[in-house]
């Protein structure tokens, strides 16, 4: 970036800080790293991408207007990139390969907290740069940052052509039109977009790999949290809907689907008034073809018996569950409006340890949460040590405008939070290790992701999820195949990833 970061808002964003995300699982993750393969029964002629900027149908006519794009943020915001260039791939632009190859190029925000809104700021300061030196005819932003603060960005960055909120994406083609037309708008009627299985989805991950939105929306009030303002209320999809997509996904070449939302577990509370992930997971174990189910964002007192059971059981849901529980003290969790206490989450680890044994636990926890003592941050750290979670993400509190967290007092000093953070760190890269090391001399079967260097490969175990987790580094002299499970005997462990032979 060649231009100083602004920070939207100077006066309301003040109080803002930003939860800062480490997992002991793998590499901090800023940003999607994208790759892209191809869709093709629904997109033709798409190739490969990298690094944030978007994948292409390369569609040759000088006449076309090239539309590139950048996607930050969440899996979710992710299936929405997804979506919004499928629908554009179905129209008559061209998606650009790269940025440097767009006339227009659509960035996709995060605003949910501090570190991904300032890079989200980061960039749309870098495509007004591109746009002044003339090599982009229109810049677009889109997502939860312009549903958060539609406002103070329009005032702030005057250059960009046209603002899309985070539940107006049908709303694109037509925003383009405009823009190319000259138009400068902002449009940010509804809260998240949904999605449904009739919509193309250009894929921006390896294809055997996908994402899959079954749920969007929160109608938890947690105090630190400001999703449910940009996101809007839960609501959920069909049945019937979500294994119509999974079926396409497979016919496209997945082999693993990952469900989000931002509760997965409410699914289908909406329409159904109980929890219907079960009867979901017992559906789509009916899918030919898929190897692997899992589940990301479970909410922990939505944790039912029935879902235990789904996933003991089964041989395609991946004995992997990720489970925020964002602390363990009881004056905290009641503070952050949980619903939960110590007594029900040591319960629920207990049930969950005890009826399936090979299950990979992935957590999150927030320090410095405001008027966390030293007394609770050291609850926090016995439970840990207790729990010995596989994998474990920590953050940072971020306070948030416009939430009840942030009017609390006492508000804990960075200084504090930072020294928690790290201490909390070190504690599970110690859990981590030993995690590592039960699995040297085990067969595993590995998905092999992606070619390293020769006869060197990169995959994951059912314990991994993309991006956030570990891989196995995997040495063999034959030729292996992306998007295949291997059996993999694993040979030992370098930081938090594993190294195995063929
Ligand atoms: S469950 Fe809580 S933390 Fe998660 S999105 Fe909803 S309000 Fe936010």
């Amino acid at each position: 970036m060649t231009r100083k970061r602004r920070e939207i808002a100077p006066k309301k964003m003040a109080g803002a800080t930003g939860l800062e995300p480490a997992t002991s699982g793998s590499t901090v993750r800023s940003s999607n790293q994208l790759s892209y393969a191809p869709t093709s029964e629904r997109l033709p002629k798409v190739e490969r991408y990298s690094n944030h900027t978007m994948g292409s149908s390369q569609v040759k006519s000088k006449k076309k207007v090239r539309v590139g794009m950048v996607s930050l943020g969440c899996p979710k915001a992710l299936v929405d990139s997804e979506i919004v260039l499928g629908a554009l791939g179905e129209s008559r632009v061209a998606i650009a390969r790269r940025v440097e190859e767009s006339d227009v190029v659509l960035l996709n925000t995060c605003g949910f907290i501090r570190d991904a809104k300032n890079e989200s700021i980061d960039y749309i300061l870098g495509l007004i740069e591109q746009k002044k030196r003339g090599r982009l005819r229109a810049v677009i932003v889109m997502g939860c940052l312009v549903q958060r603060y539609a406002a103070e960005l329009q005032k702030n960055f005057p250059e960009v052509d046209a603002f899309l909120g985070s539940g107006d994406y049908d709303q694109l083609t037509r925003v383009l039109k405009s823009v190319l037309a000259g138009k400068r708008l902002t449009v940010t009627e509804h809260l998240g977009y949904l999605g449904k299985s009739d919509e193309a989805r250009l894929t921006l991950t390896p294809k055997f790999s996908r994402y899959l939105k079954i749920s969007e929306g929160c109608n938890h009030t947690c105090s630190f949290c400001a999703i449910p303002q940009i996101r809007g209320r839960f609501r959920s999809r069909t049945i019937a809907d979500v294994e119509k997509e999974a079926k396409l996904l497979v016919q496209e070449g997945a082999k693993e689907i990952i469900l989000i939302g931002q509760d997965t577990t409410q699914f289908g509370c909406d329409y159904a008034q109980k929890p219907m992930l079960s009867e979901l997971l017992e559906v789509l174990e009916r899918i030919d073809g898929l190897d692997w189910i899992r589940l990301l964002y479970a909410y922990p007192n939505s944790v039912s018996d029935a879902l235990i059971r789904r996933i003991a059981e089964s041989r395609k849901i991946c004995h992997y569950l990720d489970l925020p529980l964002q602390h363990i003290s009881d004056n905290i969790l009641a503070a952050m409006r949980r619903g939960f206490n110590r007594q029900k989450t040591r319960e629920l680890i207990r049930k969950l340890r005890s009826d399936i044994p090979d299950l990979t636990l992935r957590t999150s926890f927030i320090v410095g949460f405001p008027g966390e003592t030293e007394k609770d941050f050291q609850d926090l750290l016995e439970f840990v040590s207790w729990a010995r979670f596989e994998r474990l993400g920590v953050f940072k509190y971020s306070r948030e405008e416009g939430t009840r967290a942030a009017k609390m007092r006492p508000q804990v000093p960075e200084k504090v939070k930072e020294r928690r953070y790290h201490e909390l760190m070190t504690l599970q890269r110690g859990i981590a290790e030993e995690v590592s090391k039960r699995q040297v001399g085990r067969e595993m079967n590995v998905l092999i992701e992606e070619k390293m260097v020769p006869d060197t490969w990169k995959g994951r175990t059912v314990m991994d999820a993309p991006e956030i987790d570990p891989h196995v580094i995997v040495m063999s002299s034959l030729a292996l195949r992306k998007g295949t499970f291997y059996p993999v005997r694993i040979t030992g462990a370098k930081g938090y990833d594993l190294l195995g032979k063929i």
